[in-house]
């Protein structure tokens, strides 16, 4: 078999090895919203410096959906918008800070300022474009499916692969197959498999965490789902995209929690031909719009240039304070050029 390396830069990480040989007491940040990449590399990343002697500890910007709450330690993570002074004071006492799935402080919420202003070091360990130049170190890699990968590739190139055990492994494995889809896109690096391979040999129930993740609706979310697939779903062939609605009564009449809609948008790319998909979910203050395409369709330019958002080539989200229709409106006017800008 091909000898298929780290990836992770040897000067950068013997930088790293330096700050955190000088660091007791370190804050580890996962973007506001958190999703299983998001908290699995937090929590892997907590329970590795854990073993290496350091006193630990994730702020996360806001709570996540319950269908992450099995991961190990779970109840370790601190939830900054119910805990606002422990963090704050953490915050402040901490060492050295890890940036974790994100790149810009614009995506850590309501830490957004706070971590502006901290003096302490920080790391970024990131996998999405365009990072911003706000950390100390930055570990930034867009060809790593998730920053559970990268999060692996750092533990490895700082010699501790050893310490990877069965619950440092559920929570890498849980980043890469959230991210991936169940490693269906953005998976193509023979790379992947061999940390997927290492990682199920260290003893990691793959049908667990796949049913964990995934077989866990509750009949409400299933029926918001068919409701969204039946209802709200329009199909702008023409454009090869389509649109899915959700209105805050859709979201009361199926008793909607966090985490719902999570994975919804990915449907329609499931119809012949379709090369986008969006969802417009109307929240009390906002409307939140997930983006999602297939190949070369750089739908985050979309997220980026018309709905204050941004993200992958093929995974992206944004916001408006518009109303739901005219929101939707707007998405309309600017599809037929971003369509004709495309090599399809
Ligand atoms: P989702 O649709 O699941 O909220 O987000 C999809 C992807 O887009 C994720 O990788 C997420 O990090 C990114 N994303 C979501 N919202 C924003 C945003 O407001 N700004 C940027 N830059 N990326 C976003
Ligand atoms: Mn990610």
């Amino acid at each position: 078999m091909n000898n298929i390396k780290n990836r992770i830069d040897s000067d950068l990480i013997k930088k790293a090895e330096v700050l955190l040989e000088e660091s007791k007491q370190i804050a580890i940040i996962p973007h506001s919203g958190p999703d299983g990449d998001a908290i699995g590399s937090s929590l892997a990343l907590y329970q590795y410096l854990k073993k290496k002697g350091k006193e630990p500890k994730i702020i996360s910007p806001s709570d996540y959906p319950v269908f992450l709450n099995w991961l190990p330690q779970n109840s370790e993570v601190l939830i900054f918008p119910s805990n606002k002074k422990k963090a704050k004071d953490y915050l402040k006492s901490s060492d050295l800070v890890f940036i974790v799935d994100h790149n810009s402080f614009k995506r850590s919420g309501d830490l957004e300022k706070i971590l502006q202003d901290l003096p302490a070091k920080k790391i970024m360990i990131d996998h999405h474009p365009e990072p911003e130049h706000i950390v100390d170190l930055m570990f930034s890699d867009t060809a790593m499916c998730a920053t559970c990968e990268l999060m692996y590739e750092f533990i490895e190139a700082l010699g501790d692969e050893n310490l990877i055990d069965t619950h440092i492994a559920e929570c890498l494995y849980t980043g890469i197959v959230t991210d991936t889809g169940g490693l269906s896109y953005n998976s193509s690096n023979p790379r992947t498999y061999q940390i997927v391979g290492d990682l199920l040999a260290r003893g990691i129930d793959k049908s667990k965490i796949h049913s964990n993740v995934y077989d866990n609706f509750s009949t409400d979310r299933m029926k918001l789902l068919g409701h969204c697939l039946d209802q709200g779903l329009e199909v702008l062939s023409e454009y090869q995209t389509a649109i899915i609605t959700l209105t805050k009564d859709d979201l009361l009449r199926f008793n909607y929690k966090d985490g719902d809609t999570e994975g919804f948008v990915n449907y329609p790319l499931s119809i012949q031909g379709m090369l986008a998909s969006v969802i417009f979910i109307e929240k009390e203050d906002m409307v939140k719009i997930s983006f999602r395409s297939k190949g070369n369709v750089p739908i985050n330019a979309v997220a980026a240039e018309h709905f204050n958002g941004g993200g992958h080539m093929n995974a992206a989200g944004g916001r408006t304070t518009d109303k739901l229709s005219e929101a939707i409106a707007k998405f309309k006017k600017v599809l037929p050029d971003f369509y004709k800008s495309l090599d399809v």
